[in-house]
């Protein structure tokens, strides 16, 4: 007969490896997680520089709160975070909240974080190297916070080998921090990537508020997703039982051949969600051919107890308390949208 299997509990380094495979899948993964972490410190600006595609370099870059030299450790440890408690999963309004990030990307790459809390004399600075923290030192920053991270990936070979080509891990990252800068006008971005001698560079400047909803989203929207698709695009503005749906659908005639222009967000957190991108395809189902999809900015807005966001490692995902509300909430909104800008449907289904 065969011995049993021997059980063990597995070391902190390999726990946050396989963590890591969960949050941080690629690149752009790690990009989000750091510009979320910078958008909850409160900062104003954040600039990215990436490398090679994001494999050799992510650098994010806040004038946020920063983190005392004497959390440092703790900002990096797993499951350790200032933004819950833990008294109340259903009420969560930062993106961070797991406090795994951090953690995850240390246990995969080389990570280092500078950084400077308001009112401190100096910055300091720590850097883990898989899954192996330093001494925290002294370091020079003026403000807010620096996470470098370098070497995505070494640690962890197998998975390196999925990793697309450079250009469309870049690609990747792009999309991210345009939908981070959708969700936040009044927050200024630029992403450049330095690879080589540096070339390309994009950078979406904050925005005034002004108090006028779709004059604010026109031009973040014209901004980060140009001209093109504000000039097709029209407004929404629909509630259904505490739920409210706001943002830009464009016409379908400015449809796509892939549904790369769909921007979704749940109290403004980007997500990827099929309820929500089945009911935007269902809105259109008449007024589009099967092969097309619509290209639409939507924001949904609620109590955060009407909605769960710890359903994903990456938050990608949310649950809803009512899906048929929300479902029915954008097929009505866009329905009632397009009607009124001239592209009835031939039919009228009932939502
Ligand atoms: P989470 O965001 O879920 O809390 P992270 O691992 O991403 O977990 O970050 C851990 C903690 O480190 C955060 O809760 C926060 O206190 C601190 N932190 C991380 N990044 C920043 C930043 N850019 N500015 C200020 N504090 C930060
Ligand atoms: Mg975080």
């Amino acid at each position: 007969m065969a011995h049993s299997p021997v059980i063990r509990q597995l070391d902190e380094t390999v726990i946050n490896r396989i963590a890591a495979g969960e949050v941080v899948e690629r690149p752009a993964s790690a990009v989000k997680e750091l510009v979320e972490n910078a958008i909850d410190a409160g900062a104003r600006r954040v600039d990215i520089a990436i490398s090679d595609g994001g494999k050799g370099l992510i650098r994010v870059t806040d004038d946020g709160c920063g983190i005392p030299a004497a959390d440092l450790p703790l900002a990096l440890a797993r499951h350790a975070t200032s933004k819950i408690d833990g008294s109340d999963l259903l009420d969560i309004r930062s993106f961070g909240f797991r406090g795994e990030a951090l953690a995850s990307l240390g246990a995969v790459g080389r990570l280092t974080v500078t950084s400077r809390a308001r009112g401190a004399g100096e910055a300091a600075q720590v850097s883990v190297t898989g899954g192996v923290m330093g001494a925290v030192t002294p370091a020079a920053l003026t403000r807010g916070t620096v996470v470098e991270l370098r070497d995505l990936f070494y640690a962890t070979p197998a998975r390196l080998k999925f990793m697309r080509t450079d250009r469309a891990e870049g690609q990747a990252i792009g999309d991210v921090v345009k939908r981070l800068a959708l969700a936040e006008p009044s927050v200024g971005f630029t992403l450049r990537d330095v690879t080589g001698d540096g070339e390309g560079r994009v950078s979406f400047r904050a925005d005034p508020e002004t108090g006028d909803l779709f004059h604010a989203l026109r031009g973040r929207v014209g901004r980060v997703l140009g001209s093109d698709f504000v000039e097709n695009a029209i407004p929404l503005d629909a509630d259904r039982e505490g739920l409210r749906l706001t943002g830009l659908a464009a016409l379908p005639t400015y449809s796509r051949g892939s549904a790369v222009a769909q921007y979704l967000f749940v109290n403004g957190r980007p997500v990827h969600d099929r309820l929500l991108i089945g009911a935007l395809r269902a809105a259109y189902m008449d007024v589009l051919s099967r092969d097309r999809h619509p290209a639409a900015v939507l924001f949904i807005d609620c109590d955060p107890q009407l909605v769960d966001v710890n359903v994903h490692p990456a938050k990608a995902e949310v649950r809803f308390r009512e899906r048929g509300t929300a479902r029915g909430l954008i097929v009505s909104g866009l329905r009632h949208a397009l009607a009124e800008a001239g592209h009835r449907a031939s039919s009228t289904v009932a939502t």
